[in-house]
């Protein structure tokens, strides 16, 4: 089974009822187990299990500090392209906003890249539009191939693409894809995604499974926090992350949280979720999966950030620019959102290390990848 018939057995009414019918005997009885199910997700994600945050945030604590020690990654976004052929009601880019487009040359992406490196990152995120034409297949190759030597970790986030297509990317040396469904509501999702590509449901909640067969290292899943009830559709994410799991058990897989940021076009969030709602869903997470990797981005602000770090986060980005060429390029092209967090990365690492924490740089090498290697002993070129 896939993960689409899966979903559709399920009725998102049904679950959003479910969710909010628990109470604090089931959010109990969740804590205290050694393995959690969905149902104890529901449970901790539930409004009944607010009075119990402090416990959770203890046990979330504990697992984490178990299983990652007390380390946070630190990975940085490098926008390559504002070019967007979607209507997305939430983004900056959306193709209904006439603002300046802009991609990246060559020359371009390798003058973002020193400035990257001089801050220190390893791990790199890249991020494009969605147009196929300017930033399709042929152009992430390309920009994969100029990088891969300056990153051991190269992630994406871009167009949702074929199985064929990301075994392309992985062989130049892309490690990690992070594709979001945004929300699991097909009826919110339609209104929010009016034109292009991206307005297909279906296609994009398939997208993990096409990575999985592909045989990725690691993808990232998430919600858009604010356009829809975010208790029903974090329960929908993590029903996915349990079928991925089981599915594809050689692929890693984390979890983002961004909140919906002001950008240009962008009116105010449908759902509000406070800062106290964040930190229980955070601790849900782990607590119902010891073993994801939780990551927050410079959305968050700086107070939320340096409390959330002991509490279940273990990858952070930092000194982030939402912009293409917003490093060293084109430093006042339109953001894609408002950042929150504005320190530098220097700034977030010291405090990362003053609570007692290592902030690592490096946690991964494509020498590790099996897919790569094997084609270095068949005397394939890969570099
Ligand atoms: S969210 Fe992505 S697909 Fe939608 S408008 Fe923005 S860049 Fe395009």
């Amino acid at each position: 089974m896939d993960f689409k018939k899966l979903f559709d057995t399920y009725d998102w009414d049904e679950v959003k009822d479910s969710i909010y019918s628990k109470t604090g005997t089931d959010v109990l009885h969740a804590l205290q187990k050694e393995t959690r199910t969905l149902e104890d997700f529901k449970a901790l994600l539930s409004p009944a299990a607010m009075p119990y945050l402090e416990q959770m945030a203890q046990l979330s604590q504990q697992l984490t500090r178990k299983r990652f020690g007390k380390t946070i990654q630190m990975y940085v976004p490098l926008y390559l392209s504002n070019e967007c052929q979607n209507i997305c009601t939430y983004c900056g880019f959306s193709f209904d906003n006439h603002i300046k487009r802009k991609t990246l040359t060559d020359a371009e992406i390798l003058k973002e890249v020193s400035a990257i490196k001089s801050e220190g990152y390893d791990h790199v995120l890249l991020v494009t539009g969605e147009a196929n034409q300017t930033v399709g297949v042929p152009y992430l190759k390309n920009a994969i191939r100029l990088i891969r030597p300056f990153f051991s970790h190269i992630s994406i986030e871009v167009q949702p693409l074929e199985q064929h297509e990301y075994e392309e990317l992985m062989a130049e040396g892309l490690n990690t894809v992070l594709v979001y469904q945004e929300t699991y509501d097909k009826e919110d999702y339609r209104h929010h995604h009016t034109k292009g590509k991206k307005s297909n449901f279906y296609y994009r909640l398939e997208t993990p499974d096409r990575l999985g067969r592909a045989g990725i290292h690691k993808m990232g899943l998430g919600i858009l926090i604010g356009l829809e009830d975010w208790r029903t559709d974090s329960f929908f994410n993590a029903l996915h992350l349990n079928y991925l799991e089981k599915t594809y058990w050689q692929t890693k897989y984390s979890i983002s949280f961004p909140r919906l940021r002001p950008a240009e076009g962008v009116t105010s969030p449908k759902v509000i979720m406070n800062d106290k709602e964040l930190v229980q869903l955070i601790c849900a997470y782990r607590i119902f999966d010891g073993e994801i990797e939780l990551s927050i981005s410079t959305r968050e602000n700086e107070n939320f950030r340096n409390n959330i770090i002991k509490l279940g986060i273990t990858s952070m980005s930092a000194g982030s620019k939402t912009n293409p060429g917003g490093y060293a390029v084109d430093p006042e092209s339109l953001e894609q959102f408002e950042i929150s967090d504005e320190r530098s990365p220097q700034q977030v690492s010291e405090m990362i290390i003053q609570q007692g924490y290592q902030a690592v740089w490096k946690d991964w090498d494509n020498c590790l990848s099996n897919k790569i290697e094997y084609a270095e002993l068949q005397g394939i070129k890969t570099v």
